[in-house]
Formats: C-alpha cells, sequence, structure tokens
C-alpha cells in the first residue's frame, strides 16, 4: 500500500515504544513528515484529524536503524559478483531500489550503507530524500577505502598512504556522509586476513584528521585485536566489527575493553542472521565469545550500536535487523527496551541523526513501525509488521 497523507492525521496504538521507554495506549499526530503531537492515555484528536487505530494489541515504536549496511551486494553465495569487474549499473541501481524498498516495508526506515562500488549508493539517498516511501533514509560512505588489493578492492577505493587525503576529500566533495576504511582485511576478499592491519596507526590517524578537518565522521572495519587499538587510539568515530580476533579466537582483554569504553568511539557490532551457519561449529563458538565480548562492553558502558552487514551472504538479507535484536541484544545482556533503544533511539544519537530519527517526540521525522503484540515480551513481535510509516507516508 502506498498512500500519500495530507493535513493532519492520527496514528494510535494500545502500546508505544518512544525510543527508550514503554508507554501505554497512546497517538501520535503527524504533519507533513513529522510528529507534531505525541498523547498518552486518552486523548481525542480534533474532530477533523482521522485517526488511524491499531488497536489494543498494537505496539507502535520508532522504525528501526541498521548501521551498517550494504545494498550493492545482493545477500547470495556470491554476492560481490554484481558488483565486480564490468557491471551494469542501471540493473545494478534496480535491484538497490527493490532491496531498498523491502528493507523499509521490514520497518527499518534509516540505513547507514558503509560501502559501495562509484558512489551509487548517493544517487538513491537523493531519489529517496525526494520519495521518502520508496526506501529508507540513508546515510553512504561510498567506496570504502583500503589497500591495493585489500579487503574489498574491487569496490574501487583503493588508496594508501599520501593518496588517503586526497581520496577522502574526493569522498566529501561528492557529498557521502562517512568515510569508510578497511583497518583490517576481511571475510569476502582472497588473500585477505581479517587479523592482519592494512593500514600502518600513521595512515590511520591522517585518514582520521583529514575527516575530521572536512567534518566527516570515520568508520573503520577492524576484525584484529591490533586495528582495534589502533582504531582506538586515533580517535576513529566508529569501529566496525570489532571482533577482537587474534589466532583465531576472540580476545578481548580488559585494557582494551576499558580504552573503548573510555573513547568517544561507537562500537557498531555486526549482529543478525536469518539463520545461523550451518555445519560451522567454530564459527557459531566464535559469534558466542564475541557476544561475550559486547556484553563485557556493554556493562561497561561502551556506546554499541547494530549494524548487520545486510547483503553479503544469504544470511544477511538486508532486513534481518531484527533477529539481532532478539538473538544477539538480549544475550549480550541488554534489557528489552535498552535492546530497542539500541536500534532506534541510541542509533540515532550515534549516528549525528539527533532527535530527527530513533524517537516518537515532537519535531522528530514520522518514521515508525507498528507490530502485533509487545517486542519488549517476545523480541520475535519486531517481525510481525502490521504497518510501516516513513516521513508520515504509509509504505506497508
Ligand atoms: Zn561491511
Amino acid at each position: 500500500m502506498e498512500a500519500t497523507i495530507s493535513g493532519t492525521n492520527a496514528v494510535r496504538a494500545g502500546v508505544m515504544f518512544d525510543g527508550t521507554r514503554q508507554h501505554g495506549p497512546s497517538t501520535v499526530l503527524i504533519h507533513e513528515g513529522r510528529i507534531i503531537g505525541v498523547e498518552t492515555g486518552r486523548f481525542e484528536p480534533p474532530h477533523d484529524v482521522p485517526v488511524l487505530d491499531f488497536g489494543a494489541d498494537a505496539f507502535l515504536m520508532p522504525g528501526l536503524i541498521d548501521a551498517h549496511t550494504h545494498l550493492v551486494f545482493d545477500a547470495s553465495a556470491t554476492s560481490t559478483a554484481a558488483v565486480t569487474g564490468d557491471y551494469d549499473r542501471p540493473a545494478l541501481l534496480d535491484r538497490m531500489r527493490a532491496t531498498a524498498a523491502s528493507v523499509l516495508r521490514a520497518g527499518i526506515t534509516t540505513v547507514r550503507d558503509l560501502g559501495d562500488r562509484d558512489y551509487v549508493t548517493l544517487q538513491l539517498r537523493a531519489e529517496f530524500a525526494e520519495r521518502p516511501e520508496r526506501g529508507p533514509h540513508l546515510l553512504t560512505a561510498g567506496p570504502p577505502l583500503t589497500t591495493h588489493g585489500g579487503h574489498c578492492y574491487f569496490l574501487g577505493g583503493e588508496a594508501t598512504g599520501d593518496d588517503l587525503a586526497g581520496a577522502i576529500r574526493e569522498r566529501y566533495e561528492r557529498g557521502c556522509d562517512v568515510v569508510k576504511i578497511m583497518a583490517s582485511g576481511g571475510q569476502m576478499t582472497q588473500g585477505s586476513s581479517l587479523e592482519q592491519n592494512q593500514y600502518s596507526a600513521a595512515e590511520l590517524a591522517t585518514a582520521v584528521e583529514t575527516a575530521h578537518r572536512l567534518g566527516m565522521p570515520v568508520a573503520a572495519h577492524a576484525h584484529g585485536v591490533q586495528s582495534i587499538r589502533d582504531a582506538v587510539v586515533t580517535g576513529v568515530d566508529f569501529i566496525e566489527h570489532c571482533s577482537f580476533l587474534r589466532d583465531g579466537k576472540v580476545v578481548a582483554d580488559a585494557d582494551l575493553l576499558d580504552a573503548i569504553a573510555a573513547a568517544p568511539t561507537v562500537v557498531s557490532g555486526t549482529f543478525g542472521f536469518s539463520r545461523l551457519p550451518e555445519g560451522k561449529p567454530g564459527l557459531l563458538a566464535l559469534l558466542d565469545d564475541m557476544r561475550a565480548a559486547f556484553a563485557e562492553l556493554a556493562r561497561r558502558d561502551a556506546r554499541v550500536v547494530v549494524g548487520t552487514d545486510g547483503g553479503v551472504s544469504p544470511i544477511k538479507p538486508h532486513d534481518v535487523l531484527p533477529y539481532a535484536v532478539a538473538d544477539d541484544l538480549r544475550q549480550i545482556g541488554f534489557t528489552p527496551e535498552q535492546a530497542l533503544a539500541v536500534v532506534t533511539s541510541r542509533a540515532a544519537d550515534a549516528l549525528g541523526l539527533g532527535w530527527n530519527k530513533g524517537r516518537i517526540s515532537e519535531g522528530a521525522d514520522a518514521d515508525l513501525l507498528v507490530v502485533s503484540g509487545s517486542p519488549l515480551a517476545d523480541p520475535a513481535r519486531l517481525r510481525d509488521v502490521r504497518a510501516v510509516f516513513r516521513s508520515g507516508i504509509r509504505v506497508r
């Protein structure tokens, strides 16, 4: 369903989560894409305001925010194939539009894309800014910076040493929201090792300094312990994955956990699987250890958000974020309300979206999700989507 609403409209549900806490029956007033009023308890809007009442068992909350995804990848077993070598840009963009629409219909209303090819996501960002009912609010990095032949080099972002500053300036001039840099190796690239640093600490420092001078945050892909250390020391804004890998194990020493918690750095954990990787007990054990490390980060009040890395494989579809709330955040030790805050208000704060996103409050964008039943009681309810609004427009 796609409908533009004009004038003032009201949305009502039996329970509301405002991004921080739960309320009883609530009515949200929407005008020109924004929330202009939030009323809890008994409230009758003026007669000329249409009320869409989802009923007593409906749970109204802010749209979800995924801090790390890749719209260029197609979530297949060969997810990089469509963007390597000569690729068909119009066909790629068409697929990305369809993906973005499905992400939105899942209730994910803001997405940070941390790596494309040829800045294709900038085009989508512009399209969705114009027609918000077509896709989530997008933050984009453009092609991730990597070393020559390094992790995801095929996306076209190779730059090292003295070339880093120019590459970052190019991203700034094109209008990217964030600089993504592959501080360590990664999984999708042959010959790349997750535990090995790709850049020296000096190069990372140059990247951070250059980006910050231009007012851009830096998100560093870091699996290995040393790359995480370097990211903290150099003042990287977001540590992506933060897998604490050393010698094939998760090694999260207290001093590094303390350093991360003490830094302004946001830790973007990679969670959410539509099903668990089969026949890979080693991987499952690693995942458990990573959750344990994130539990330690959470216990230290580190700034934790969730990015799914949506698109990289078949168990990572782009709309997988609700699984992270159900399967990972609760195990990490977040209370049910904290877990929902991590993917709404806390994510908005961390991504610099302020009070516009991740909250049901006066003045915020009317990006809303309605599900059946309470995800605070049963997080699987997050996937029982009844309605989604983007900028006040109902898209499902
Ligand atoms: Zn990624």
